[in-house]
C-alpha cells in the first residue's frame, strides 16, 4: 500500500465542491487516513511549490494558495500516488481528459482544484510537511480486500 498527499484547493471551496471531489477518491477504495484544513502560509507556499517560484505567475499562485484554506488529505491504496495524479487530469484543466477531476470540473490552469504528490519521494515529503505523526491513523474498513478482489495483493 502506498500513500499520497491531495490538496484541495480553495476554488473547490468556493464552489462547493471540496467534498465532492475527495468523495471520487474514496469511492474509489482509497482510504483516508489524515484529513485537515491547512491556511498556507506565503513560506510554506514557497516551500510546496519551490519548483515555480522563478516563474513569472508565482505570486498569482501564492496568493491564490494563501488565500484561503486548503483541505489536506493522505490517502492509502495500491499505487496510491500514480493512480491518484491520473485521476487529476492535466495542470491545464482544459487540456485535462474528461472523467478527470480537473477535466469535468475546471476551465483554468490555476484553479484547478486539486493537489497531489508526484511522486512516492515526494509523497513522503508532503506526508511531512503537512501533517504531524499523530495526524496519520491507521485502521481497516470492513471488506477492505473487497476493493482489490482481483488482484494479488
Ligand atoms: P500540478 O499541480 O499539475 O502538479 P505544477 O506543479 O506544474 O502542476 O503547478 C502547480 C500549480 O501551480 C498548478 O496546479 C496550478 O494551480 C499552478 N500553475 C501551474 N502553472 C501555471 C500557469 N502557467 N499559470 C497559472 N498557474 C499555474
Amino acid at each position: 500500500m502506498e500513500r499520497t498527499v491531495i490538496l484541495i484547493k480553495p476554488d473547490a471551496l468556493d464552489r462547493g465542491i471540496a467534498f465532492e471531489v475527495a468523495s471520487r477518491f474514496e469511492k474509489m477504495g482509497f482510504k483516508i487516513v489524515a484529513v485537515k484544513m491547512v491556511h498556507m502560509t506565503p513560506n510554506l507556499s514557497k516551500e510546496h511549490y519551490s519548483h515555480l517560484v522563478e516563474k513569472p505567475f508565482y505570486p498569482n499562485i501564492e496568493a491564490f494558495m494563501t488565500s484561503k484554506p486548503v483541505i489536506a488529505m493522505i490517502l492509502e491504496g495500491k499505487d496510491a500516488v500514480n493512480v491518484v495524479r491520473k485521476r487529476l487530469g492535466k495542470t491545464n484543466a482544459r487540456e485535462a481528459e474528461p472523467g478527470t477531476i480537473r477535466g469535468d470540473y475546471s476551465m483554468s490552469t490555476q484553479k484547478n482544484l486539486i493537489h497531489a504528490s508526484d511522486s512516492i519521494e515526494t509523497a513522503e515529503k508532503e506526508i511531512k510537511r503537512f501533517f504531524k505523526p499523530e495526524e496519520i491513523f491507521t485502521y481497516s474498513r470492513a471488506n477492505e480486500e473487497s476493493f482489490y478482489a482481483r488482484d494479488e495483493l
